[in-house]
């Protein structure tokens, strides 16, 4: 539940008169509606007060506070561009205080109180600004937006650096690596991805970190090909970062720039990227497979799509997302699943690479299977590419057959 109040109404209506602080409500009034979706609502209380229920739930992964601060913000965009009374343009900015509304049943007096308070404290932060009423998900919402400021120059400040991880066939030799994001931050030290690739989704700021990994990842390419390891490189390619109208070009420019090999590519998507927007996505993915690069389903098993698609689309690989790995071969149903995926990629054509592989057993059980690859802790964790190349002569021997 958003409420919001126009910063500074009085100024309008003093300034210009009561008929341009009646057009202005109007007009804030039809760019609110035209914001919202059918299951939405928007209302005026009164005076120039307007109140939204949006029913945008969180996407998976995603908390209250998050879905909740997209809302508001695409609220707070919305008054962005100057409205245009009597033809002359006039800047309005609103205050919104944001209460999420939690399984439980709540009265519609206290909502409203709790979402006015919340819109009090974002007047007094110096208007044109979001607060939440809760105050666990304030916090959260600051320390996100602090985040992601810092995450804005991370790439200028040389905070960031891709880890290499080992991919493993049955006999222990290095087939691959996948590049994995790392950030340094000069506070907080390490911050996951799990955490700060979520936050930079929700910005524009993936397109430049995906930029970033696909020429740093080509470069590594081109390191470890002079080190002698002409091995595919594999990075995670985010949904935004492939729907951007010239994907496809980014790419082949990348390529031609950096001189990596586009065979030694592979890019890994997931099941919800491939399935927004076909009619896209196939010819996109045609137009970088007839180049070389090619494609891998990250996290298989974990979306919930349909399996045609695999059929439909230029795809080279799964990867067995490791929450099924985890407990195989001791959980049956876990172990039946893997059993299902690698037969049916057997017949389909595909390879399969195991992630998350921590354990002597699950190694062999994989291996015994006739998984491809195998990626994990129990062979080694993401390092630095100088480390990866001390290491790999040594453990590929370490490993042997299994
Ligand atoms: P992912 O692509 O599925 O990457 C695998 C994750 O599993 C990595 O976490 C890796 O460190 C971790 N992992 C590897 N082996 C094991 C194991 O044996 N046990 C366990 N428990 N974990 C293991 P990381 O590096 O924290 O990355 C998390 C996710 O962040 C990635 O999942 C990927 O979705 C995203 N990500 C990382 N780098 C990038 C990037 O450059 N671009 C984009 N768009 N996303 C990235
Ligand atoms: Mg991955
Ligand atoms: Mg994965």
């Amino acid at each position: 539940l958003l409420y919001l109040d126009l910063d500074r109404f009085k100024n309008i209506n003093d300034a210009r008169g009561h008929a341009a602080g009646d057009a202005l409500l109007l007009a804030v009034a039809q760019r609110l509606g035209g914001l919202m979706r059918e299951e939405d609502t928007v209302a005026r209380l009164g005076g120039d007060e307007f109140v939204i229920l949006s029913t945008r739930a969180a996407q998976e992964h995603d908390s209250d506070a998050r879905a909740a601060r997209v809302v508001a913000g695409k609220v707070r965009e919305a008054f962005e561009q100057p409205f245009i009374l009597d033809g002359q343009p006039y800047s309005a900015s609103a205050s919104i205080g944001v209460v999420v509304l939690g399984p439980a049943p709540q009265g519609t007096e206290d909502l409203l109180r709790n979402a006015d308070t919340a819109m009090y404290r974002a007047k007094a932060a110096g208007r044109n600004r979001v607060a939440f009423f809760e105050a666990a998900m304030q916090q959260e919402v600051e320390a996100q937006l602090a985040l992601e400021s810092e995450l804005a120059q991370a790439i200028e400040r040389e905070q960031l650096a891709l880890h290499l991880q080992s991919q493993l066939d049955a006999t222990g030799t290095v087939v691959g690596v996948e590049v994995l994001l790392r950030w340094t931050h000069p506070l907080h030290g390490a911050v996951s991805p799990a955490r700060f690739i979520p936050i930079a989704e929700e910005s524009s700021l993936i397109l430049r970190l995906g930029h970033w990994v696909l020429e740093q990842a080509c470069l590594t390419q081109r390191q470890l090909l002079a080190a002698g390891h002409a091995i595919p490189v594999s990075l995670n390619v985010s949904p935004r970062q492939f729907h951007q109208a010239d994907f496809v070009e980014q790419v082949l420019a990348v390529l031609e720039r950096s001189g990596a090999r586009a065979d030694l590519l592979v890019f890994e998507v997931t099941e919800g990227l491939l399935l927004e927007n076909l009619e896209h996505t196939i010819p996109r993915m045609d137009a970088l497979a007839a180049r070389g690069i090619r494609f891998s389903v990250d996290d298989f098993g974990t979306g919930y799509s349909s399996l045609a698609y695999l059929k439909r689309l230029p795809l080279h690989e799964l990867k067995i997302d490791r929450s099924f790995i985890q407990d195989t071969p001791h959980d049956p149903g876990d172990t039946a699943i893997v059993e299902m995926i690698l037969s049916m990629a057997r017949h389909l054509g595909l390879k399969v690479v195991a992630e998350g592989v921590e354990t002597r057993a699950q190694a062999d059980f994989l291996a015994a299977r006739g998984c491809h690859a195998m990626q994990g802790f129990f062979y080694s964790h993401p390092q630095a590419l100088d480390a990866w190349l001390r290491v790999t002569q040594r453990s590929s021997s370490l490993f042997g057959p299994l």
